[in-house]
Protein backbone atom coordinates (compact mmCIF):
# COMPACT_ATOMS: atom_id res chain seq x y z
CA UNK A 1 0.00 0.00 0.00
CA UNK A 2 0.61 3.82 0.28
CA UNK A 3 2.76 5.34 2.78
CA UNK A 4 1.56 8.14 4.28
CA UNK A 5 4.22 10.49 5.77
CA UNK A 6 3.55 12.71 9.39
CA UNK A 7 5.44 15.26 10.17
CA UNK A 8 5.36 15.60 14.27
CA UNK A 9 5.19 13.27 16.67
CA UNK A 10 2.25 13.67 18.77
CA UNK A 11 -1.07 11.78 19.95
CA UNK A 12 -2.79 13.99 16.81
CA UNK A 13 0.18 12.03 14.53
CA UNK A 14 -0.57 8.46 16.62
CA UNK A 15 -4.60 8.87 16.04
CA UNK A 16 -4.03 9.42 12.59
CA UNK A 17 -1.77 6.97 11.89
CA UNK A 18 -4.10 4.35 13.35
CA UNK A 19 -6.73 5.17 11.35
CA UNK A 20 -4.34 5.57 8.14
CA UNK A 21 -3.42 1.69 8.95
CA UNK A 22 -7.22 1.00 9.88
CA UNK A 23 -7.60 1.67 5.63
CA UNK A 24 -4.62 -0.35 4.78
CA UNK A 25 -1.91 2.58 4.61
CA UNK A 26 1.46 2.41 6.20
CA UNK A 27 2.18 5.64 7.89
CA UNK A 28 5.95 7.26 8.11
CA UNK A 29 6.38 9.39 11.64
CA UNK A 30 9.44 12.53 11.02
CA UNK A 31 10.10 14.10 14.61
CA UNK A 32 12.51 15.30 16.70
CA UNK A 33 11.79 13.54 19.80
CA UNK A 34 13.21 9.93 20.25
CA UNK A 35 10.36 9.00 22.28
CA UNK A 36 7.83 10.28 19.99
CA UNK A 37 4.42 8.38 20.95
CA UNK A 38 2.89 8.85 17.11
CA UNK A 39 5.70 6.37 16.56
CA UNK A 40 4.54 3.26 18.44
CA UNK A 41 1.80 3.60 15.85
CA UNK A 42 3.32 4.12 12.82
CA UNK A 43 5.44 2.04 10.48
CA UNK A 44 7.91 4.03 10.21
CA UNK A 45 9.90 6.68 12.09
CA UNK A 46 12.50 9.00 11.19
CA UNK A 47 13.80 10.90 14.13
CA UNK A 48 15.88 14.15 13.14
CA UNK A 49 14.82 17.72 13.58
CA UNK A 50 12.30 20.10 11.55
CA UNK A 51 14.93 21.91 9.75
CA UNK A 52 17.32 19.08 8.77
CA UNK A 53 16.83 19.57 4.93
CA UNK A 54 18.62 16.20 4.15
CA UNK A 55 16.35 14.04 6.38
CA UNK A 56 13.48 15.56 5.24
CA UNK A 57 14.28 14.57 1.39
CA UNK A 58 15.53 11.08 2.52
CA UNK A 59 12.10 10.90 4.29
CA UNK A 60 10.17 12.43 1.58
CA UNK A 61 11.07 10.22 -0.63
CA UNK A 62 10.09 7.24 1.42
CA UNK A 63 6.83 8.83 1.10
CA UNK A 64 3.61 9.48 -1.20
CA UNK A 65 2.15 12.04 0.35
CA UNK A 66 3.23 14.16 3.11
CA UNK A 67 1.10 15.52 6.22
CA UNK A 68 1.23 17.09 9.26
CA UNK A 69 0.14 16.75 12.87
CA UNK A 70 1.89 19.67 14.58
CA UNK A 71 1.83 23.72 13.03
CA UNK A 72 4.89 24.83 14.30
CA UNK A 73 7.36 22.81 11.96
CA UNK A 74 9.09 25.60 9.97
CA UNK A 75 8.25 26.34 6.37
CA UNK A 76 11.29 26.86 4.47
CA UNK A 77 12.52 23.22 4.68
CA UNK A 78 9.34 21.77 3.54
CA UNK A 79 9.31 24.33 0.17
CA UNK A 80 11.98 21.82 -0.92
CA UNK A 81 9.67 18.78 -0.57
CA UNK A 82 6.77 20.44 -2.70
CA UNK A 83 8.04 19.93 -5.40
CA UNK A 84 8.34 15.60 -5.82
CA UNK A 85 5.51 15.37 -3.52
CA UNK A 86 2.28 16.78 -2.70
CA UNK A 87 1.92 18.19 0.60
CA UNK A 88 -1.13 18.82 2.95
CA UNK A 89 -1.85 21.34 4.20
CA UNK A 90 -1.01 23.97 1.98
CA UNK A 91 2.42 25.55 3.02
CA UNK A 92 0.85 28.93 1.74
CA UNK A 93 -1.63 28.47 4.60
CA UNK A 94 0.49 26.83 7.19
CA UNK A 95 2.48 29.70 7.17
CA UNK A 96 -0.33 32.34 7.90
CA UNK A 97 -1.47 29.98 10.59
CA UNK A 98 2.18 30.19 12.15
CA UNK A 99 1.93 33.62 12.71
CA UNK A 100 -1.27 35.39 14.75
CA UNK A 101 -0.95 38.91 13.06
CA UNK A 102 -1.28 37.40 9.73
CA UNK A 103 -3.78 34.55 10.33
CA UNK A 104 -5.69 37.71 11.63
CA UNK A 105 -5.43 39.73 8.83
CA UNK A 106 -6.01 36.93 6.52
CA UNK A 107 -9.58 35.68 8.51
CA UNK A 108 -10.48 40.02 7.94
CA UNK A 109 -9.16 39.71 4.51
CA UNK A 110 -11.64 36.37 3.40
CA UNK A 111 -14.68 38.83 5.42
CA UNK A 112 -14.34 37.34 9.33
CA UNK A 113 -14.44 39.42 12.20
CA UNK A 114 -11.94 39.07 15.35
CA UNK A 115 -10.91 40.19 18.71
CA UNK A 116 -9.38 44.08 17.97
CA UNK A 117 -5.97 43.61 18.01
CA UNK A 118 -2.71 45.15 17.57
CA UNK A 119 1.25 44.29 17.37
CA UNK A 120 3.35 44.52 20.21
CA UNK A 121 7.25 44.60 19.62
CA UNK A 122 8.55 47.35 21.93
CA UNK A 123 7.31 48.84 24.59
CA UNK A 124 6.87 51.89 22.58
CA UNK A 125 3.77 50.10 21.45
CA UNK A 126 2.08 49.31 24.56
CA UNK A 127 -0.23 52.46 24.64
CA UNK A 128 -0.81 52.71 21.10
CA UNK A 129 -1.75 48.85 21.18
CA UNK A 130 -4.34 49.45 24.27
CA UNK A 131 -6.13 52.26 22.68
CA UNK A 132 -6.85 49.47 19.98
CA UNK A 133 -7.84 47.27 22.63
CA UNK A 134 -8.65 48.41 25.78
CA UNK A 135 -8.38 46.75 28.92
CA UNK A 136 -8.70 44.09 29.98
CA UNK A 137 -6.21 42.31 27.15
CA UNK A 138 -4.81 39.53 26.63
CA UNK A 139 -0.51 39.43 25.11
CA UNK A 140 0.17 36.78 23.32
CA UNK A 141 3.89 35.72 21.45
CA UNK A 142 2.58 35.86 17.46
CA UNK A 143 4.41 32.25 17.02
CA UNK A 144 4.96 28.89 18.77
CA UNK A 145 1.80 28.91 21.17
CA UNK A 146 -0.75 26.87 22.14
CA UNK A 147 -2.68 25.22 24.94
CA UNK A 148 -2.59 29.12 26.36
CA UNK A 149 1.12 29.07 26.81
CA UNK A 150 2.81 32.27 25.88
CA UNK A 151 0.07 34.16 26.84
CA UNK A 152 -0.66 36.77 29.95
CA UNK A 153 -4.11 38.40 30.82
CA UNK A 154 -3.15 42.07 31.58
CA UNK A 155 -6.03 44.75 33.49
CA UNK A 156 -3.90 47.97 32.78
CA UNK A 157 -0.81 49.58 31.92
CA UNK A 158 1.17 48.78 33.98
CA UNK A 159 0.75 44.77 33.85
CA UNK A 160 0.74 45.08 30.31
CA UNK A 161 4.36 46.51 30.59
CA UNK A 162 5.52 43.51 32.80
CA UNK A 163 4.59 41.25 30.59
CA UNK A 164 5.88 43.06 28.14
CA UNK A 165 9.11 42.69 29.65
CA UNK A 166 8.89 39.21 30.72
CA UNK A 167 8.36 38.25 26.67
CA UNK A 168 12.16 39.62 26.15
CA UNK A 169 11.43 41.31 23.01
CA UNK A 170 9.62 38.71 21.44
CA UNK A 171 7.08 39.57 19.13
CA UNK A 172 3.43 39.84 20.37
CA UNK A 173 0.01 40.71 19.90
CA UNK A 174 -2.23 42.64 21.91
CA UNK A 175 -5.78 41.18 21.95
CA UNK A 176 -9.59 42.71 23.56
CA UNK A 177 -10.79 40.57 25.65
CA UNK A 178 -14.11 39.32 23.47
CA UNK A 179 -17.29 38.67 25.76
CA UNK A 180 -18.31 35.51 24.62
CA UNK A 181 -21.10 33.39 25.41
CA UNK A 182 -19.26 30.29 24.41
CA UNK A 183 -16.92 28.74 22.28
CA UNK A 184 -17.08 26.71 19.45
CA UNK A 185 -14.89 25.12 16.68
CA UNK A 186 -15.59 24.74 13.16
CA UNK A 187 -14.38 21.41 11.66
CA UNK A 188 -13.84 20.39 8.20
CA UNK A 189 -12.20 18.69 5.57
CA UNK A 190 -12.00 19.16 1.78
CA UNK A 191 -10.25 16.60 -0.38
CA UNK A 192 -8.60 16.66 -3.31
CA UNK A 193 -11.52 17.05 -5.27
CA UNK A 194 -12.49 19.92 -3.80
CA UNK A 195 -15.31 17.87 -1.51
CA UNK A 196 -16.23 19.62 1.69
CA UNK A 197 -18.16 18.59 4.76
CA UNK A 198 -18.44 20.21 8.33
CA UNK A 199 -18.58 18.19 11.34
CA UNK A 200 -21.25 19.78 14.00
CA UNK A 201 -19.80 22.21 15.71
CA UNK A 202 -19.00 21.00 19.60
CA UNK A 203 -19.08 23.13 22.47
CA UNK A 204 -15.52 24.00 23.68
CA UNK A 205 -14.92 24.68 27.33
CA UNK A 206 -11.42 26.15 28.34
CA UNK A 207 -9.60 25.77 31.67
CA UNK A 208 -6.23 27.58 32.11
CA UNK A 209 -5.95 28.08 28.00
CA UNK A 210 -6.41 24.56 27.89
CA UNK A 211 -9.15 22.66 26.10
CA UNK A 212 -11.23 20.81 28.69
CA UNK A 213 -14.47 19.46 27.03
CA UNK A 214 -15.87 19.56 23.66
CA UNK A 215 -19.52 18.54 23.59
CA UNK A 216 -22.79 18.13 21.68
CA UNK A 217 -25.33 18.94 20.83
CA UNK A 218 -24.06 22.67 20.96
CA UNK A 219 -25.99 25.46 22.66
CA UNK A 220 -28.38 27.49 20.49
CA UNK A 221 -26.46 30.32 20.41
CA UNK A 222 -23.67 28.43 18.60
CA UNK A 223 -26.20 26.09 16.17
CA UNK A 224 -27.36 30.29 15.13
CA UNK A 225 -23.39 31.05 14.52
CA UNK A 226 -22.35 27.73 12.77
CA UNK A 227 -23.36 29.10 9.43
CA UNK A 228 -21.67 32.28 9.46
CA UNK A 229 -18.29 30.60 10.66
CA UNK A 230 -18.51 27.47 8.06
CA UNK A 231 -18.75 30.27 5.45
CA UNK A 232 -15.77 31.55 6.52
CA UNK A 233 -13.75 28.62 7.03
CA UNK A 234 -15.06 27.48 3.49
CA UNK A 235 -13.63 30.45 2.10
CA UNK A 236 -10.50 29.77 3.56
CA UNK A 237 -10.70 26.16 2.63
CA UNK A 238 -11.25 27.27 -1.08
CA UNK A 239 -9.05 30.07 -1.38
CA UNK A 240 -5.91 28.28 -0.08
CA UNK A 241 -6.85 25.42 -1.79
CA UNK A 242 -6.63 23.13 1.39
CA UNK A 243 -6.67 20.05 1.29
CA UNK A 244 -7.41 17.75 5.05
CA UNK A 245 -9.22 18.30 8.06
CA UNK A 246 -9.03 22.39 8.81
CA UNK A 247 -10.09 23.62 11.70
CA UNK A 248 -11.74 27.16 13.02
CA UNK A 249 -11.80 28.22 16.87
CA UNK A 250 -14.37 30.73 17.32
CA UNK A 251 -16.35 32.91 20.18
CA UNK A 252 -20.07 33.42 19.69
CA UNK A 253 -20.58 36.52 20.66
CA UNK A 254 -23.42 39.31 20.38
CA UNK A 255 -22.04 40.50 17.47
CA UNK A 256 -21.72 36.67 15.87
CA UNK A 257 -19.13 34.26 15.58
CA UNK A 258 -15.36 36.17 16.21
CA UNK A 259 -12.96 34.42 14.60
CA UNK A 260 -10.05 33.16 17.47
CA UNK A 261 -7.50 31.38 15.76
CA UNK A 262 -7.08 28.23 13.08
CA UNK A 263 -5.54 25.29 13.14
CA UNK A 264 -4.25 23.25 9.99
CA UNK A 265 -4.80 20.07 11.11
CA UNK A 266 -6.97 17.84 12.78
CA UNK A 267 -8.13 19.38 16.56
CA UNK A 268 -8.41 18.03 20.19
CA UNK A 269 -11.94 19.82 19.70
CA UNK A 270 -12.89 16.85 17.02
CA UNK A 271 -11.42 14.02 19.25
CA UNK A 272 -15.24 12.95 19.99
CA UNK A 273 -15.81 12.02 16.10
CA UNK A 274 -14.14 9.08 17.18
CA UNK A 275 -16.84 7.42 18.23
CA UNK A 276 -19.41 10.27 17.84
CA UNK A 277 -19.80 10.27 14.33
CA UNK A 278 -19.62 7.77 11.38
CA UNK A 279 -16.01 8.48 9.91
CA UNK A 280 -13.85 10.27 12.77
CA UNK A 281 -11.83 13.54 11.50
CA UNK A 282 -8.82 11.10 11.32
CA UNK A 283 -10.77 9.05 8.72
CA UNK A 284 -11.44 12.06 6.75
CA UNK A 285 -8.17 13.75 6.70
CA UNK A 286 -6.60 10.29 5.72
CA UNK A 287 -9.14 10.17 2.84
CA UNK A 288 -8.99 13.56 2.11
CA UNK A 289 -5.13 13.95 1.74
CA UNK A 290 -5.06 10.35 -0.50
CA UNK A 291 -7.80 11.34 -2.95
CA UNK A 292 -10.54 9.18 -1.58
CA UNK A 293 -14.44 10.30 -1.37
CA UNK A 294 -15.07 11.52 2.34
CA UNK A 295 -16.83 9.89 5.09
CA UNK A 296 -20.28 10.78 6.57
CA UNK A 297 -19.88 13.35 9.87
CA UNK A 298 -23.19 12.06 11.06
CA UNK A 299 -23.22 11.70 14.59
CA UNK A 300 -24.27 8.53 16.32
CA UNK A 301 -25.63 9.22 19.76
CA UNK A 302 -27.29 11.79 21.22
CA UNK A 303 -25.25 13.64 24.35
CA UNK A 304 -21.69 13.70 23.19
CA UNK A 305 -18.99 14.66 25.67
CA UNK A 306 -15.19 14.22 25.06
CA UNK A 307 -13.12 15.44 27.89
CA UNK A 308 -9.53 16.33 28.04
CA UNK A 309 -7.13 13.73 30.72
CA UNK A 310 -4.61 17.08 31.28
CA UNK A 311 -1.32 16.62 33.75
CA UNK A 312 -2.50 14.76 37.04
CA UNK A 313 -6.13 13.70 35.98
CA UNK A 314 -4.18 10.70 34.54
CA UNK A 315 -4.58 9.42 37.83
CA UNK A 316 -8.06 9.18 38.77
CA UNK A 317 -8.53 7.80 35.10
CA UNK A 318 -9.42 3.99 36.02
CA UNK A 319 -12.28 5.94 38.58
CA UNK A 320 -13.64 6.67 35.09
CA UNK A 321 -13.51 3.55 33.75
CA UNK A 322 -16.63 2.75 36.31
CA UNK A 323 -18.75 4.15 33.70
CA UNK A 324 -19.06 1.22 30.90
CA UNK A 325 -20.08 4.29 28.44
CA UNK A 326 -16.47 6.07 28.98
CA UNK A 327 -14.48 5.58 26.54
CA UNK A 328 -10.51 5.77 27.00
CA UNK A 329 -8.07 7.38 25.55
CA UNK A 330 -4.68 6.98 26.80
CA UNK A 331 -1.71 8.79 24.34
CA UNK A 332 1.06 6.57 26.32
CA UNK A 333 3.29 9.63 27.73
CA UNK A 334 5.73 8.36 29.87
CA UNK A 335 5.71 12.18 32.18
CA UNK A 336 2.37 13.81 33.57
CA UNK A 337 3.56 17.39 33.58
CA UNK A 338 1.41 19.81 34.72
CA UNK A 339 -0.74 21.06 31.81
CA UNK A 340 0.58 18.02 29.46
CA UNK A 341 -2.42 16.25 27.71
CA UNK A 342 -2.04 12.77 28.46
CA UNK A 343 -5.20 11.19 27.03
CA UNK A 344 -9.31 12.04 26.67
CA UNK A 345 -12.22 10.23 27.94
CA UNK A 346 -15.67 10.36 25.35
CA UNK A 347 -18.89 9.24 26.34
CA UNK A 348 -21.91 9.17 24.47
CA UNK A 349 -25.16 8.85 25.74
CA UNK A 350 -28.14 7.21 23.68
CA UNK A 351 -31.86 7.95 24.76
CA UNK A 352 -32.69 4.98 23.51
P1 LIG B 1 -4.54 26.29 21.27
O1 LIG B 1 -3.74 26.49 20.01
O2 LIG B 1 -4.08 25.13 22.11
O3 LIG B 1 -6.01 26.33 21.06
P2 LIG B 1 -3.48 28.87 22.05
O4 LIG B 1 -2.35 28.88 22.99
O5 LIG B 1 -3.24 29.17 20.63
O6 LIG B 1 -4.27 27.54 22.25
P3 LIG B 1 -5.80 30.64 22.13
O7 LIG B 1 -6.68 29.76 21.37
O8 LIG B 1 -5.39 31.93 21.51
O9 LIG B 1 -4.50 29.89 22.67
O10 LIG B 1 -6.44 30.97 23.55
C1 LIG B 1 -6.76 29.93 24.45
C2 LIG B 1 -8.08 30.25 25.11
O11 LIG B 1 -7.98 31.49 25.85
C3 LIG B 1 -9.23 30.50 24.13
O12 LIG B 1 -9.80 29.30 23.69
C4 LIG B 1 -10.15 31.32 25.01
O13 LIG B 1 -10.82 30.53 25.96
C5 LIG B 1 -9.18 32.23 25.73
N1 LIG B 1 -8.95 33.44 24.91
C6 LIG B 1 -7.94 33.62 24.03
N2 LIG B 1 -8.03 34.82 23.43
C7 LIG B 1 -9.11 35.43 23.93
C8 LIG B 1 -9.75 36.69 23.72
N3 LIG B 1 -9.25 37.61 22.87
N4 LIG B 1 -10.87 36.96 24.43
C9 LIG B 1 -11.38 36.07 25.31
N5 LIG B 1 -10.83 34.88 25.56
C10 LIG B 1 -9.71 34.54 24.88
MG1 LIG C 1 -3.42 28.08 18.96
MG1 LIG D 1 -6.84 28.04 20.51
Amino acid sequence: GSTIGIIGGGQLGRMMAISAGQMGYHTHIYAPEQDSIAAISADYFTCAPYDDEQALVHFASQCDVITIEFENIPVAPLRALEKNKNIYPPLSLLQIAQHRLSEKEYAIAMGGITAPYAALNNMADCTPAAQQTGFPAIVKTVRMGYDGKGQFRVANMDELHAAMASLNGEPAILEGLVEFSAEFSVIMARNVHGEIIFYNSPHNIHKNGILSTSSLPAPSIIKDQQPVARKLMQKIAEQSNYVGILTGEFFASSEGPIFNEMAPRVHNSGHWTIEGAVSSQFENHIRAICGLPLGSTKICGDDIIMTNIIGDDIDEFKAILDDPLAKLHLYGKAEARPGRKMGHITKISYEK
